[in-house]
């Protein structure tokens, strides 16, 4: 009998769902006073999710966002219709990074740029910027912002499980599976249990953390089997070394493709350097009448998806914990390759 015709609450199922969130909760250590909860709706449902289950912890239903790129700004308007939303910071201005001019959107805006307002319900951040390729790990604690009691969120969903969490600085993180967890359909959610039951009247219960949190994720029938191979990959990544072996991976990968693309003369990361993605890395060409010769080649050469997305343009390799060192350094020699040809 496959997972997908058993009973979500029968007991084979229920000993797979265990040992999935007791094999998550090591992985990230995750600490007790958090709830995981695994939920349906993607990193996008979370969007609408966030303030509704959380704006209406204070009475004046605000709440501040980090602009930072695509993801963040989706997060930013869909949370529009819930309250009083206000941006704490933005990377979508020019501005001068050690005596350079940087693009929009290719730098991630600094603590000492963010403007919290200390009355807000929450402050919402996107910590890897899956389009732009940029990634923010280094998260402040919020009393250094003036603003203790607003619980930082944080949308993971592009670099979660790739390097450890600071559980002590976030206090709500979420993650659709689909890029280092497995596949779509189902989103982990990481809740302090004190921000549970808060959510807004007309919050849908199905979607209401806090009765998602007392019945195990059981409250309707979950995704399981996303759940299932969720926990596959759970046992993968501890039999791999754990986060830490994950971590120092895609920093040998990231670091191995970003120094080549800056040695090179025909390929350029456009991405402040403190800003660059692990997970994420687009880059342009250059001359870009060369894009269409480039992309063909590579896909002759089974280097697969390197297209950037329409938002930025360009390329964009995507090196998710799945992606092992060999790949990257594959692209490497192709790159190379045409630059030889090319440059
Ligand atoms: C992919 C992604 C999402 C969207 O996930 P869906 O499951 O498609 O809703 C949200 N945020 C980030 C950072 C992402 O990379």
């Amino acid at each position: 009998m496959s997972v997908m015709e058993m009973s979500h609450r029968g007991k084979h199922f229920t000993r797979i769902y265990q040992e999935t969130v007791a094999d998550l909760r090591e992985l990230l250590s995750v600490p007790d006073d958090f709830a995981i909860l695994f939920m349906q709706g993607g990193g996008s449902g979370q969007n609408a999710l966030v303030p509704l289950n959380l704006i209406a912890r204070k009475p004046a239903r605000k709440a501040d966002y980090i602009l930072s790129g695509h993801w963040s700004n989706k997060s930013y308007k869909e949370a529009q219709r819930y309250g009083d939303i206000a941006i704490a910071a933005s990377s979508g201005d020019e501005i001068v990074v050690d005596g350079a001019r940087q693009d929009p959107w290719t730098w991630y805006p600094t603590p000492d740029l963010w403007r919290v307002r200390p009355d807000a319900s929450y402050l919402h951040l996107c910590s890897n910027e899956t389009i732009g390729g940029l990634e923010f790990a280094d998260w402040p604690e919020m009393r250094e912002l003036g603003a203790p009691d607003v619980p930082l969120v944080v949308d993971a969903s592009s670099h979660i499980l790739s390097r450890p969490i600071d559980f002590s600085k976030a206090s709500v993180i979420y993650a659709g599976a689909q890029k280092n967890a497995g596949i779509a359909g189902v989103t982990m959610v990481f809740v302090r249990k004190d921000l549970l039951g808060h959510a807004l009247p007309e919050c849908p219960s199905v979607l209401n953390y806090q009765p998602v949190a007392e019945n195990d994720s059981m409250f309707n029938t979950p995704p399981t089997y996303a759940i299932y191979i969720a926990g596959l990959v759970f046992k993968w990544i501890k039999a791999h070394g754990g986060i830490a072996a994950m971590e120092e991976l895609n920093c040998r990968k990231a670091e191995l493709l970003y120094s080549y693309l800056d040695s090179s003369k025909l390929y350029v990361s456009r991405v402040h350097p403190a800003s660059r993605s692990r997970m994420n890395v687009p880059f342009f060409l250059r001359d870009e009448t060369l894009n269409a010769e480039f992309l063909a080649q590579s896909e002759a050469a089974n280097l697969l998806q390197l297209k950037g997305h329409k938002a930025v343009g360009g390329m964009r390799a995507s090196i998710y914990n799945a992606m092992p060192l060999e790949g990257v350094e594959a692209l490497i020699s192709f790159l190379q390759d045409f630059e030889r040809r090319h440059g």
